[in-house]
């Protein structure tokens, strides 16, 4: 059941990792703990008012899940509304809107697993590959990981200490590569984009490709798509290749803003919390903009077709869904849409958040 559950909660630290990237703990009580358990690689949802707009954005939880704590990293986008906030703004003490975590690009630690994790992660997509390996490689001691590790520079590099303090602490289960694409490392392997061409040529040398059981890829939308390709071509079966996407391309603005009109051709019926409203709306929005104009407490994140936050059940009617990138094929079959990413292509619709 898909519930809106935002928890306001006390920043313990904010730690500068770079120019322009923080990591954010917070202090969960203890009534609190239960709920804000995570398993690794999982995100939260924050809010917060920013210039009197309620801004909502995922991050990863970067932390080790075994220690419970809850902290993340967050890199400052030029112009970005809500990470300018959080790396500028933001002190210890203030409080924060906080969901608790969920996400489906994570591994429940098994101690009896002995696995090869592959994971190919550039910039801010380290974070959930940083909490995937720091609580396997402890959870899992006959488990290893390879990680392919793209950044610009090495002093742009999050999370630089703690992803080197994992290679220290196990030697012989984590293979690190850094590949940098605008400094010159002697050897060319290392310098550059993570492209095709790089990821074939180290899965012909350097990392023992088919050797990998499993694969995390977390980073630009182009690189992701890239290595999923890649992979693909070597044989590795779409089960095996997880992915998170922070952002998949420039976003609608009309996505963002719901219409002032309410009148629209279309019925549309919205049941959360047990409640079902009624209103209208013009096929040209998404019937997460939509019902937001009427159920303002609905879930949503990324309003990208990411993270899924948004997810209800069509029970009537048709839908067109613009982007995809968080249900799988099971989910859509059982009826399940992303509404931030949904147009009616049918005169009415319900939609069901509970379920
Ligand atoms: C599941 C999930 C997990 C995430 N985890 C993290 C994390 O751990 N750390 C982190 O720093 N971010 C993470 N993100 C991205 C984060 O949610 C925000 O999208 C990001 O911080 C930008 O928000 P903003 O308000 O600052 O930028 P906006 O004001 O929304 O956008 C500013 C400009 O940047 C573009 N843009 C927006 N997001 C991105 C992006 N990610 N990459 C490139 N361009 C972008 C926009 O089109 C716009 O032009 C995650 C996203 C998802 C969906």
């Amino acid at each position: 059941m898909t519930t809106v559950e935002f928890h306001p909660l006390r920043v313990a630290a904010v730690e500068p990792l770079t120019d322009d990237a923080v990591a954010v703990t917070f202090d969960v009580p203890d009534d609190l703990a239960p709920r804000f358990r995570y398993l690794p690689g999982q995100h939260v949802t924050l809010r917060a008012e920013i210039d009197g707009r309620d801004v909502r954005r995922s991050y990863s939880v970067c932390a080790n899940a075994n220690s419970g704590t809850l902290r993340v990293g967050v890199k400052r986008l030029p112009g970005g509304v809500f990470s300018t906030w959080v790396t500028e703004k933001l002190q210890p003490g203030d409080m924060v809107e906080v969901m608790p975590p969920v996400g489906e690009f994570t591994i429940t630690p098994d101690p009896q697993r002995s696995r090869h994790y592959g994971a190919i992660a550039a910039g801010s997509g380290i974070t959930p590959v940083l909490s995937l390996m720091s609580t396997t490689l402890e959870s899992e001691p006959r488990s290893r990981w390879t990680l392919i590790f793209g950044n610009r520079r090495a002093d742009s590099i999050m999370f630089f200490d703690e992803v080197q303090g994992l290679k220290d602490k196990y030697p012989d289960r984590l293979h690190l590569i850094h590949v940098l694409s605008r400094e010159y490392p002697d050897i060319d392997l290392y310098a550059g984009r993570i492209d095709a061409d790089r990821l074939e040529r180290f899965f012909g040398t350097v990392v023992p490709a088919d050797r990998i059981d499993e694969w995390f890829l977390c980073g630009p939308y182009g690189m992701v798509q890239t290595a999923r390709e890649v992979l693909a071509r070597r044989g590795v079966p779409p089960e095996d290749i997880h992915d998170e996407l922070f952002f998949a391309g420039p976003v609608d603005p009309s996505t963002l803003i719901a219409p002032e009109e309410a009148e629209g051709s279309v019925s549309l019926r919205v049941k959360l919390g047990g409640r079902t409203t009624e209103t209208r709306m013009d096929p040209e929005m998404s019937v997460l903009d939509a019902a937001l104009r009427v159920r303002s407490e609905l879930p949503f994140s990324c309003k990208g077709g990411m993270c899924a936050s948004c997810k209800a059940r069509l029970v009537t009617g048709d839908v067109e869904m613009t982007k995809n990138y968080a249900l799988v094929e099971s989910e859509l079959q059982a009826g399940y849409i992303l509404t931030c990413q949904a147009h009616p292509t049918s005169d009415e619709i319900s939609v069901d958040y509970d379920v």
